[in-house]
């Protein structure tokens, strides 16, 4: 098993919902195709999802829920990662957490 999926905020996360964070490839096409155009979205977020770097996630609780939902990252994802249910998940995540 990797480190990525052996951490502890990883096994949070997957006892939500499906999450799947861990097949991002970084390469960013999401980013450039997403409306809002931050850049943290979502290749950012899932690195730091994957890593375990709840402080980081933490950080980006605004874009998490500034997130339309809207798949249009989804739709160009060439590694078919499910995108707009990792947000989901983040975002139950951080409202379990109190955030
Ligand atoms: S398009 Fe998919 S693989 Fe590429 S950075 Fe975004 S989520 Fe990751
Ligand atoms: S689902 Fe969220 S991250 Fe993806 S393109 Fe839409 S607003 Fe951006």
């Amino acid at each position: 098993m990797s480190t990525l999926v052996s951490s502890g905020m990883i096994h949070q996360l997957e006892a939500i919902g499906p999450f799947d964070a861990e097949a991002c490839m970084n390469c960013g096409v999401c980013t450039a195709t997403c409306p809002l155009g931050v850049d943290l979205l979502p290749r950012r977020l899932f690195r730091y999802a994957a890593l375990g770097l709840e402080d980081r996630v933490i950080q980006s609780s605004q874009a998490i829920f500034s997130c339309l939902l809207c798949r249009a990252c989804e739709a160009s994802c060439p590694a078919g990662v499910h995108i707009t249910e990792n947000m989901r998940v983040l975002r139950h995540w951080l409202l379990q957490e109190g955030f």
